[in-house]
């Protein structure tokens, strides 16, 4: 269905404070439903390959290397108005921005290492969610 996914990861600052299950609670409890799971690590390659978008920004080189500095936790998730949805839900990229009760102001330290990814769009979910999972993987 149209506008009913999104990709997530929660990312290697909240995988190593032990986050991982906090962040999955909230998500469950915000009513997504989990697609496709995995628990990885990303290449340098990897993450620049994801992050290509960015690769003229001034922080990409910092934000390849933290992006694939740890394991990270990597899912779809299906909601009505999903991309929206969980942006709403994580709060603005810089957690001093973000909002009470979201998921960065909660666990992120900072504009970078900021806990969890987010969709942009439905045309990025689609592709971010094939950059990790196969349809075989999609429940
Ligand atoms: P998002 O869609 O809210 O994740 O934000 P963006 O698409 O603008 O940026 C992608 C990711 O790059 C963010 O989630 C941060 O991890 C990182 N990032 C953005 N701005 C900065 C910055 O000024 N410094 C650093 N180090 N990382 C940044």
């Amino acid at each position: 269905m149209a506008g009913s996914l999104t990709f997530t990861m929660i990312k290697p600052d909240a995988v190593k404070a032990n986050n991982i299950g906090n962040i999955l609670q909230m998500i469950n409890e915000a009513g997504f439903r989990i697609v496709a799971m995995k628990y990885t690590q990303l290449s340098a390659a990897q993450a620049g390959k994801f992050y290509e978008v960015h690769s003229a920004r001034p922080f990409y080189g910092e934000l390849v290397d933290f992006m694939s500095s740890g394991p990270i936790v990597a899912a779809i998730l299906e909601k009505d108005n999903a991309v929206d949805a969980f942006r709403t839900l994580i709060g603005a990229t810089n957690p001093a921005d973000a909002a009470e009760g979201t998921i960065r102001k909660k666990y992120a330290t900072s504009i970078g290492e900021n806990a969890v990814h987010g969709s942009d769009s439905d045309e990025n979910a689609l592709i971010e969610g094939r950059f990790f999972f196969s349809g075989l993987e999609m429940i």
